[in-house]
Formats: structure tokens, sequence, C-alpha cells
């Protein structure tokens, strides 16, 4: 059964006060129309520069510079205008290091190969969703992890720190620490991205649990570069009863407010179930996210795995088309530019195909590699690979069983 509370039956002032707090958050990673164009225009200049250098024949240049931008248009709707600078590089998506960096650099030259030899080129991976821990204390309607929670860890730091090793052996610019909750595990954390973050970028993906200002800036000072919260409702009963804690909600948006002030980029996340969408929340959510201060909204669909296994869980064309449309409202429309940039992954995966399996694994708190957090799709074991002492990782077999690959 689907958790229901009517709208109606919430204390309004609860709402209300939680927005004023958060209207006390300035702002201050957005840009000047003239420094975002002129950002732009560097970007775009990189990307050709890379194009040139990379691929030589005229031809091949051209064709492959607008396949480049024809698949950014796909993926977000449109020429997405977006952009935020924090402790000096500038971000337009969470799942693209932050630029000038070599993570940066590294993934377009990556890209460019891929779509100029679609066929030919081996195809290497962008990111990690590494689980570091099988522990939580939220008890989520929609969790991914549900069969593997609270049970003896899988992982040793040590494993840890040689599964990042491989990775970054095969290129990968980003990871993305998750659970379980990884906050619960904050000393093994801290090394990890410490040893990480010399390589690739680091982000943490939490509820919320256990980041104050201490461990925000603990997590800074290690190298951590962006944090994802999970906050699935603007109104804080419906958000603790869908994360089963009744103090979630103050935990959330007290992670958000701390990495903020740690200087970390930061995403909100939101399940957004038929209840969510049919009750026309979206929007509202968006401005709760401005108000907050963050840079990035991200929208997930809820998928029948883990906790809601056996349940009717996927959205209808309804649900979708309304997704589709706040989605281009959002990012496209003046009226919006001051708002979070909104990623839906269900758009671009049903128009052009998914990034999942072909730039990204998921690792789970077993050490099971799957596609994504959402498509268990287990190729391999990456604990047994451990114990036998193997150097290389297998060649990757992970693809989007719902949507296909992006070439
Ligand atoms: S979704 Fe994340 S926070 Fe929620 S119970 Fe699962 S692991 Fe914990």
């Amino acid at each position: 059964m689907e958790t229901f509370i009517p709208i109606q039956q919430v204390k309004k002032e609860h709402v209300l006060s939680n927005n004023t707090s958060a209207n006390t958050i300035d702002s201050s990673s957005h840009l000047s129309t003239l420094e975002r164009t002129f950002i732009w225009w560097a970007i775009k200049l990189r990307i050709f520069y890379f194009t040139c250098i990379t691929l030589k024949h005229p031809k091949k240049i051209w064709s492959t510079y607008k396949v480049m931008l024809n698949l950014r248009s796909n993926v977000w709707g449109g020429n997405l205008k977006k952009i935020y600078k924090i402790s000096g590089r500038y971000y337009f998506n969470q799942y693209t290091p932050g630029w000038p960096s070599n993570a940066y650099d590294t993934l377009i030259k990556s890209e460019l190969r891929r779509h100029a030899s679609p066929m030919t080129v081996a195809e290497k991976l962008s990111f990690v969703f590494l689980a570091i821990t099988r522990k939580c204390p939220m008890r989520c309607e929609h969790c991914f992890e549900w069969n593997n929670l609270n049970q003896k860890e899988a992982f040793t730091k040590e494993d840890l720190l040689k599964v990042i090793d491989l990775y970054q052996k095969e290129g990968v610019l980003q990871f993305h620490f998750s659970g379980g909750e990884p906050m619960v595990r904050i000393k093994d954390l801290l090394q990890l991205i410490q040893f990480a973050s010399k390589k690739s970028e680091c982000w943490v993906l939490t509820s919320g649990f256990n980041v104050n200002d201490s461990t925000a800036a603990q997590l800074k000072e290690a190298g951590c570069k962006g944090m994802v919260v999970s906050i699935d409702h603007y109104i804080p009963e419906l958000h603790n009863l869908f994360r089963g804690h009744p103090d979630s909600f103050e935990q959330a948006t007290t992670a958000v407010k701390a990495a903020r002030k740690a200087g970390l980029v930061v995403s909100i996340s939101v399940c957004a179930t038929k209840q969510f969408l049919d009750g026309n929340h979206l929007l509202p959510y968006m401005n709760f996210a401005k108000a907050l201060g963050v840079q990035f909204v991200q929208v997930l669909e809820p998928r029948d795995i883990g906790h809601y296994e056996g349940r009717e869980v996927l959205l209808e064309k309804r649900h979708i088309e309304k997704l589709e449309g706040v989605f281009t409202l959002v990012n496209h429309t003046p009226a919006f530019k001051d708002h979070p940039t909104l990623l839906y992954h269900g758009y671009h995966q049903r128009k052009v195909g998914c990034f999942s399996g072909s730039r990204s694994v998921y690792v789970d708190s077993a050490g099971d590699v799957h596609a994504c957090p959402f498509c268990h799709t287990k190729s391999y074991n990456i604990i047994s690979f451990l114990k036998a002492g193997t150097r290389q990782l297998p060649k990757k077999e992970n693809y989007c069983p719902r949507f296909g690959k992006i070439a």
C-alpha cells in the first residue's frame, strides 16, 4: 500500500516555518548573465578544440561536434544555460565533473572518441556509485538496497580502497559514495575520499543522517566536491513518513545547509511517486529547493525493486508527461532562471537511451555490480575478484535493460 496522508491534515505552520528558515539562505553560486555567457562560450570552444586535436579529420570533427551538441540538447530538452560556480569550478550537471579540471577534460575526450567511432572504440566507465555500507537508520518506502540492509558489512575499508583503485585504473572520473547510509561510516568515508579525490571527483549520497557543520567541513577538507541529499517531500511529515524516520526531514535540511556552508555542490533528490505527481507537488518542491539554495534537483522515478518489489509503482503516461512538462519549464523558461537545474533521467532515457552501464555502474553493498541502483543486472561480484587477487576488472556487460544504451 502506498503511504498516504491527506495534505489538509498536515500542519500548515510546520511547512511555513520550514520555508521561512530556508529563505534565509542566499544563492551566491548563481552567475551574472555576462559571466554565464562567457563561461558557456569558453566551454564550447574547449570542446571544439578537443574535437579538433582528438579527431583531426575535418569531416569527422564537424559531424562529431554536432552529435555532441545534439546529445546535450536531447538530455536537457534544449540548450540548457544554467551553470553554477562553487569553490572556483563551474558545474552544470552533478554527473559531469566541474570545469576547469582534468576530470572534465578527460570526460570530453572520452565522449568524443566514443561518438566518433561508436562501433570500435573501447568503452570506459566515467563514474561509479559505490555503496560502502549496509547500515542505515532509515526505512525508506522505495529503498533499492532493502534486501541488503543492516547485515554484516561485506566490504572492509581495505576492500573499498582496492575497489577505488581498480576503477581508477579503468579511468573512472567520479565516485558517488552511497549505502545504506554512508555517513554511518564517516571515519572510513573520509579516508576513502582522501584516497579517491587525488584522481577522481567525489560525491556523497546521504539521507542527511550525521551531516552537520563539522562533518560537512571534514568531507570538504578530505576532498569531497558534492553532496546529494534525499528529500522526498517539502512537507516534513510526508517526507518523514516516506523515510520511516521521525527526524529525517530535520536531518536532511540541516545537511543541505551544512553542505552549502562547507562549500560543496548540493543536490536534493526526490522519488516522484504517482501520489506526489497526482498531487502536483513538483513545482512547489522546486520552489522549496530554490529557497534551500541548492544547485540541482534530481527526480527519480519509482522502480519495482527492493522495498517496492511486487508493487505497482511504475509511473503512467500522465505522470511522465507531467514530469517532462515541469522539466522543460524549469530548465528553459526565464521565469525559472533562478531555480535549481532539474535532472530527470527518464526524459533522455526514453528519447535517446540510458548512460548507465556504458558510462557508470553501481556497486551495491554486497559487492554485486549492476548497471545502476535501480536496474539490478548483476554481472559480477567485485568482492570475489578482490579475494582472487584480480588486478583487472572484467569487460562490462551491464547495459540498461529498460532503455538501451547511448552510443
Ligand atoms: S533508500 Fe537509502 S536511506 Fe533509505 S533505507 Fe535505503 S539505504 Fe537507507
